[in-house]
């Protein structure tokens, strides 16, 4: 038989992907996945639509969100799941960080003019739709509309990745603290593709040994687009070394992320069965 596949990381319309909850959850069932996490950028506005589809299809929807947080002065990405978003501290600190996108917006747009590819602040909100937060990703939408780009990729590269010529920084909640405020919500706290770009040289073995000793990490994604099969071998050991869930998920954005297609990697079932039952175990009910 088959193994149960469960897609942990996924983006909705709500945030920076391109399909609806609904249109997330029903096309991991078209799929055949038995689950699907859906995990939008700092925010849990799209998971009563998601739960309400996967009742509809008969899959399991796992509640999520993906926090903006910083170590180091790098940025990371740390997976809630079951979190409660209303707790007051996090409700705070998810709001500040939505803040911190749209403030950046005025002085991206003012880099890509000078550079010769300007859009307007309206060209960027037309490409928002439903997300209550503008990331770069819009501002990449925009681009691509007004024919400055072809992709949200060429954006990226050309002008938007963190070491572009039109990159602002914006507010991101340091991620010992974000930890703490996970777990005081009731939430489960897996940082996203560790070993990706930006942390690599961060999220040393030592510095996430102490994350899960002291600050109660509960899991690291190993099975993601961002890493090779090498270092999915070394963060799956360091996994197990350190008693952390070892994930797998694909970062589906929809058409807004090439090669992240939904199930691409999945979660192994004793895995998933670890996150439900830890989960359960820190609902307040
Ligand atoms: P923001 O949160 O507004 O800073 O935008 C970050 C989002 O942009 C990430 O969640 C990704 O979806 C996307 N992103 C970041 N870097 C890249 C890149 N180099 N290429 C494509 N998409 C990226
Ligand atoms: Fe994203
Ligand atoms: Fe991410
Ligand atoms: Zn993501």
């Amino acid at each position: 038989m088959p193994q149960p596949r469960i897609d942990l990381h996924t983006h909705s319309a709500v945030s920076d992907g391109t399909d609806s909850p609904t249109e997330v959850v029903a096309r991991a069932a078209r799929l055949g996945l038995a689950g699907v996490a859906l995990t939008d950028h700092d925010t849990d506005a799209g998971l009563a639509e998601a739960f309400a589809a996967g009742q509809r299809y008969g899959i399991e929807v796992i509640g999520g969100m993906e926090v903006s947080t910083k170590y180091a002065g790098r940025s990371v990405h740390l997976l809630a799941y079951g979190v409660d978003a209303a707790a007051p501290e996090l409700a705070a600190e998810l709001a500040r960080i939505r803040e911190g996108r749209a403030d950046r917006l005025g002085p991206v747009l003012a880099k890509l003019a000078e550079l010769g590819v300007g859009v307007s602040e309206a060209d960027v909100r037309a490409q928002v739709g439903d997300s209550p937060s503008v990331g770069r990703p819009h501002i990449a939408d925009a681009l691509v509309a007004a024919g400055h780009v072809r992709s949200r990729r060429e954006a990226f590269d050309r002008f938007l990745a963190d070491d572009g010529p039109a990159h602002v920084e914006r507010y991101a909640v340091d991620l010992e603290r974000a930890l703490r405020l996970v777990r005081d919500a009731g939430g489960v706290a897996v940082i996203a593709h560790p070993w990706g770009r930006s942390t690599r040289g961060v999220l040393t073995p030592e510095v996430l040994s102490g994350l899960a000793a002291e600050h109660g990490l509960d899991g690291i994604e190993v099975d993601h687009q961002d890493h090779n099969p090498p270092v999915r071998r070394q963060l799956r050991r360091l996994a197990s070394q350190l008693g952390l869930l070892a994930t797998g998920s694909s970062d589906y954005h929809g058409t807004g992320k090439v090669d992240h297609e939904l199930g691409c990697n999945t979660t192994a079932p004793e895995v998933a069965d670890a996150l439900r039952s830890l989960m359960a175990q820190r609902s307040p009910h």
